[in-house]
This record gives C-alpha cells, sequence and structure tokens, in this order.
C-alpha cells in the first residue's frame, strides 16, 4: 500500500482555472488574486486580506506591521515550524519563548506576564496542528500591557476558538498554503486583518514599498517582493471554494484514526480542549508513551512503507538558536517534552480508510510488543 505523509487534493476545476489563467497575458498582480483574496476575507470573516507568497512572507510583513524593531522583543512559543521565531529576527528583534500547554502544545497563557519587559512589542501566537490557542486570556494580557498580537494561523484555516474563527481575533492572522496545509496554491500565504492602515501597509510592503497611489518606479518605504502570481492565486481561489469540504474530508481521517487508536495504551490522541469549537485538522500527531520508543515506531513503520515524523523539533533546540542563544535542552521542559514524544502520522483530506486502517494496525502491532 502506497502511504504519503500528506497530499494536496486537487481536482480538475483546480487544473482549469490555473489552465485558463495561462490562457491571458496577465499572469500577476490581477484578477484572480483580487477574487482569491475578497473569498478568503469573506470566509473568515475579516475586512481585508492580502495575499503574499508565502506564510512566512506574510508573518514578516506582521511583525514589521506590529511595529517591532531592533531590540525589541516578541513572546511566541517554542513548540512551533522555526518560521514563526524567523520572522522576528528578520526585524532584528529577539524572540522571547514561553513554554506551551502540555495538552495542546498552545503557547500557556498563564506564563505569558511573566515573560514581559519594557522591550516587548507583540506576542506572535501560534495556533499549533490546527488548534486554536487561549486567545481571551492572551487578548486580555496584550490590551493590558498595549502588544500587539499576530496570529500565526499558517496551521489553523477555519478553526474555531469559542465560535469565532482563527485569523481575526488578534490584529493580523496568516494562513499559509505549502502543499501540506488544509488548502494549497503551492506556495503561498495570505495575511487577515480588521485594520485598513494595515491592508494598505501589507500591500505596499509586497510589493517592493510602492504606495497605491506611487508610480510604478515610485517607492515609498523598503519592501519586498513578496507577492502572489495569478496561477498560484486561481488555484487558491478555486481550493478556497471547497474549503468547507476539504476540512470536512480531514476531519473525517482524524476521526478515522481517532476510533481506531482508542483503546491503545502506548498511544495517546490528540486532545482537543473545550474552547475549540472547531478543529481545522492540519496534521495527526500522536504522542507515544515509554516503554514504546518512539524512534524504535519509527523505524518499524518505515519498514512497512508507512512515513511519519517527530512533530515539531523545539525552535530553541534548532542549531542555528541554540548557537545564538545558548539555548540548551531543559530551558522549556514541556516544549521539550512533546518534542520528544510526539508523531505525526500519515494525514490528508485524500487518504481513504483502508491506508487509515493500514496504518493503525501497525502501529497496535509495532507498540504492543
Ligand atoms: C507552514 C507554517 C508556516 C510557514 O508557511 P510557509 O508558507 O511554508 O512559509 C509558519 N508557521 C507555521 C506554524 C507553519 O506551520
Amino acid at each position: 500500500m502506497q502511504i504519503t505523509m500528506s497530499a494536496p487534493d486537487i481536482t480538475s476545476a483546480e487544473i482549469e482555472a490555473v489552465n485558463q489563467v495561462l490562457h491571458t497575458p496577465v499572469l500577476a498582480i490581477g484578477p484572480q488574486t483580487e477574487s482569491f483574496e475578497r473569498s478568503t476575507a469573506e470566509f473568515v470573516g475579516a475586512h481585508h486580506a492580502v495575499a503574499v507568497s508565502s506564510g512566512t512572507a506574510g508573518l514578516h510583513l506582521a511583525v514589521i506591521a506590529a511595529g517591532v524593531k531592533d531590540g525589541d522583543q516578541v513572546i511566541t512559543s517554542p513548540f512551533s515550524f522555526v518560521a514563526s521565531a524567523n520572522v522576528i529576527l528578520y526585524e532584528r528583534a529577539e524572540p522571547v519563548f514561553v513554554d506551551v500547554d502540555l495538552r495542546t502544545g498552545n503557547i500557556d497563557a498563564t506564563c505569558i506576564e511573566a515573560a514581559i519587559t519594557s522591550r516587548t512589542k507583540a506576542i506572535l501566537v501560534v495556533h499549533a496542528f490546527g488548534q486554536p490557542a487561549e486567545m481571551n486570556s492572551i487578548l486580555q494580557i496584550a490590551r493590558q500591557h498595549h502588544l500587539r498580537v499576530i496570529e500565526d494561523a499558517c496551521e489553523a484555516i477555519g478553526a474555531e476558538y469559542r465560535g469565532r474563527k482563527v485569523g481575526v481575533l488578534g490584529d493580523a492572522g496568516v494562513f499559509a498554503f505549502y502543499p501540506n496545509k488544509q488548502m494549497t496554491t503551492g506556495e503561498g500565504g495570505m495575511i487577515v486583518t480588521d485594520d485598513e492602515q494595515w491592508s494598505h501597509l501589507f500591500r505596499s510592503l509586497r510589493n517592493q514599498g510602492r504606495d497605491v497611489f506611487d508610480g510604478w518606479l515610485n517607492h515609498s518605504r523598503l519592501g519586498y517582493n513578496y507577492r502572489l502570481d495569478e496561477m498560484s492565486a486561481a488555484l487558491g481561489r478555486v481550493q478556497m471554494g471547497r474549503i468547507q469540504e476539504l476540512l470536512e474530508k480531514r476531519d473525517r481521517v482524524a476521526r478515522w484514526y481517532n476510533e481506531r487508536l482508542a483503546n491503545l495504551e502506548l498511544v495517546e490522541t490528540p486532545y482537543i480542549t473545550a474552547t475549540t469549537t472547531c478543529m481545522s485538522w492540519f496534521v495527526y500527531v500522536v504522542k507515544i508513551k515509554p516503554p514504546a520508543d518512539r524512534a524504535e515506531v519509527m523505524r518499524k513503520l518505515g519498514e512497512t512503507g508507512i512515513p511519519s515524523r517527530p512533530y515539531f523539533t523545539p525552535i530553541h533546540l534548532q542549531p542555528f538558536y541554540r548557537e545564538k542563544f545558548g539555548y540548551a535542552r531543559g530551558d522549556f521542559a514541556r516544549t521539550e517534552y512533546l518534542g520528544d514524544v510526539s508523531l505525526a502520522l500519515p494525514f490528508s483530506s485524500v487518504m481513504t480508510e483502508e491506508q487509515v486502517q493500514f496504518v493503525c494496525d501497525n502501529l497496535a502491532r509495532i507498540v504492543q510488543f
């Protein structure tokens, strides 16, 4: 049985839409991007949506909009993809890590206040694996201390916190559309915000610092080429039209896993907290508990042709971060524990029940010995 770690869900509608673009002369900055932005804004209930070339690019621009500069601090969690801390470094600011809640892998809101200093500018909140962080507490702390809140919703499009979609809970939110995400544009991302000024700034920054009223070669500020091309936007537009279907299919696959793994003593299935009124399944991550050994489980799954990945490797333990900041094991114990025991199983909206059964049968066989 051929099983991949993840897979995009592409129909003839996407292929047709991309093809259509190639029959026009407009391959960048055109109607596909505008349409994709409108449908995304509508889906999440945002006033503005600005398409960019990647989730990382979107997060970088959100950090700039938050006014983060040299020597400032931004609070975030180390249990994430490395990009969520890297974008803080792009502006020569310092990521200040706060450990996570062991059940969800999201920032532990009760530990944020102790990390705030006079240099803190913003909180960059990661909704890990598609589960919303504890936003009420986070927003309250941010208000009290006059901090900006950026949501890294790159893994969480469509997720709901207490009935409200993530991305528009803070000052700006960012989605990512890499091929392993819930929906894809190949490479691509989207920033959403209710702040009109910020939306103008994002449009300028993604387009080499041009202002809307600037001539083609007039650049008001230092900008970037973070634009999304029209082929990618056409793909995104069709995927966004199918987002509910894509999320429902992923939810069904997650339920197949949950049912089959519920009774395995050494495999802990994902914990969904009460404030998560809608989970947006990005990955399906279990905890492999001792005496079962994760490395051995991975190896044995691999022998049967089933890929799996440790997820995440803590950011503070990445070689670059260790070297630059002197981090070591023991600095963020809960993140490290999760980093040690978490295992992502093959997961996508196109996975069949037979494939899930095959993965679970093999996992059960391996951990029961
Ligand atoms: C995927 C992801 C990103 C970055 O998205 P790209 O489009 O790959 O740049 C950022 N943060 C998190 C948590 C992600 O999972």
